[in-house]
């Protein structure tokens, strides 16, 4: 039996509507689940970003928030921990990951320049693409293939960065990014191997090296796992291995800092920290709070360190792996290996009869809360399909799944069972599914505004 660190102190309550409600419900959010109310809904896996439960010394130290305009006790307190696990010299928090993606970028990156990153998350290649930016994706090629065992499918293509900096020179390569865990691929740890190649490349090049941190703490469980010599390493002296290898990170405290709101920027470097300064005071605030309130500083301060515990991360990645384990034991095609934060179902091989121009993840997010009142997330052709500016043809990506995200500390056993019920029952009538016709919504972030019409 699974061993589990904590229990239940405050509970929340949700319902199941029926079939007929739950089908009034999708044709009133014009099929996009974004668009649902979450009293509406009964397992909520949208997304693990700012939904886990904070622990009771979190809800203490919010009490203790001071919400001073400058300088207040919060900022120190975060400071310290900031330090103390990421070691950069100069930090902000910001209101969320994507400002501190805004501050960075609208920063370094000039319009034509090229940013290298594993996989771009959505905010992210967003960002970038606001900034004037090009974002390139160079994961390596095993992590497009979705069975084969591999146990670091987030790593970057270090041969295929140095090709790329060499043909666009590195005056236009104004950052490196790597993402730990590679979210929008499947949610693959990162190797400290790979992280350090990246590192080394960057600082031969002189270009700065950015860690997308968001789920480091995942990241530093799986290589203590998986890579030779760090069995014995506690995750926290892991992280710090991780981070003195970049020049600066973003970061998202709605994930592991398990808080609900909140966000970092971090680097080394004084000047570059002096110009991001003034962009956050002019959208975020003033430094020392920057855009948070005290007490959320205090929230996250408390919660680095708790998603850093090997108790905690074990009985995490334990539930998204027994998730995803259960799943394949039904034949639902995922991806494999079981990522850290998510279980993601490769759409194209659950609906092979649904061709990717009528969204075929996006389908059986749909029928996720017709048959079961689940919620989850299309990361496919919604969320990534461009069209090319010459030959006004579409292009599809290559992976087209639907994300089911475990929030942290939130569900229980009997509610992954329900979700692998759910499942199985559409499988069962799955040849019947039918695609969609995207009827509104345009740009790289359609995905959270779009409607949809059954086909
Ligand atoms: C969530 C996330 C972001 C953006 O953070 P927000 O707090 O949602 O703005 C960026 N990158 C990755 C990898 C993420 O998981």
């Amino acid at each position: 039996m699974a061993f589990k660190p904590y229990k239940i102190k405050v509970v929340e309550p949700i319902k199941l509507l029926s079939r007929a409600e739950r089908e009034e419900r999708l044709k009133e959010a014009g099929y996009n689940v974004f668009r649902l109310r979450a009293e509406d809904i009964y397992i909520d896996l949208l997304t693990d970003s700012g939904t886990g439960a904070m622990s009771q010394a979190q809800w203490g130290a919010l009490m203790v928030g001071d919400e001073s305009y400058a300088g207040a006790r919060s900022f120190y307190r975060l400071e310290r921990a900031v330090k103390e696990i990421f070691g950069f010299k100069y930090f902000m928090p910001t209101h969320q990951g994507r400002a501190a993606e805004h501050i960075l970028f609208s920063t370094l990156v000039k319009p034509g320049d090229i940013v290298p990153n594993n996989m771009h998350f959505d905010t992210t290649r967003a960002n970038v693409l606001a900034a004037g930016g090009q974002p390139v994706d160079l994961v390596i090629e095993d992590a497009y293939d979705l069975t084969t065992e591999h146990p670091f499918k987030g790593n970057m293509n270090v041969s295929a960065l140095e090709t790329l900096i060499k043909e666009h020179g590195h005056e236009h390569v104004p950052l490196i990014m790597l993402t730990i865990t590679n979210n929008s691929g499947g949610g693959q740890p990162v190797s400290l191997q790979n992280i350090r190649a990246v590192s080394e490349l960057a600082r031969a090049h002189k270009i700065p090296f950015f860690l997308d941190a968001c789920r480091f703490a995942e990241n530093c469980f799986f290589i203590k796992e998986r890579e030779p010599g760090y069995a014995q390493k506690q995750p926290i002296e892991i992280a710090r291995e991780i981070f003195s290898l970049a020049d600066g990170m973003t970061f998202s405290a709605k994930k592991d800092a398990i808080a609900n709101i909140g966000g970092l920027l971090a680097m080394n470097d004084e000047d570059l920290y002096w110009r991001c300064v003034q962009k956050l005071i002019l959208f975020e605030g003033f430094p020392t709070y920057g855009g948070l309130a005290g007490r959320d500083l205090e929230a996250i301060a408390v919660g680095l360190y708790e998603a850093l515990d090997e108790d905690y991360l074990r009985d995490r990645i334990g539930q998204t792996r027994s998730l995803g384990e259960h799943l394949k034991a039904e034949r639902i095609p995922i991806v494999e290996p079981i990522g850290g934060h998510a279980v993601y179902i490769d759409a194209l091989r659950f609906l092979p009869h649904i061709p990717q121009r009528e969204f075929p993840a996006q389908a059986l997010v749909i029928e996720l809360y017709r048959e079961g009142g689940v919620r989850a997330v299309e990361i496919g052709s919604t969320m990534f399909a461009r069209r090319d500016e010459r030959t006004g043809q579409e292009i599809y990506p290559k992976l087209e799944l639907v994300r089911l995200a475990i929030p942290r500390r939130v569900y229980t056993q009997e509610h992954f069972d329900h979700v692998v019920e759910t499942l199985k029952k559409i499988q069962e009538r799955r040849d019947a599914i039918r695609g969609v016709k995207l009827i509104f919504g345009e740009g790289p972030l359609r995905h959270f505004i779009a409607r949809f019409a059954p086909l």
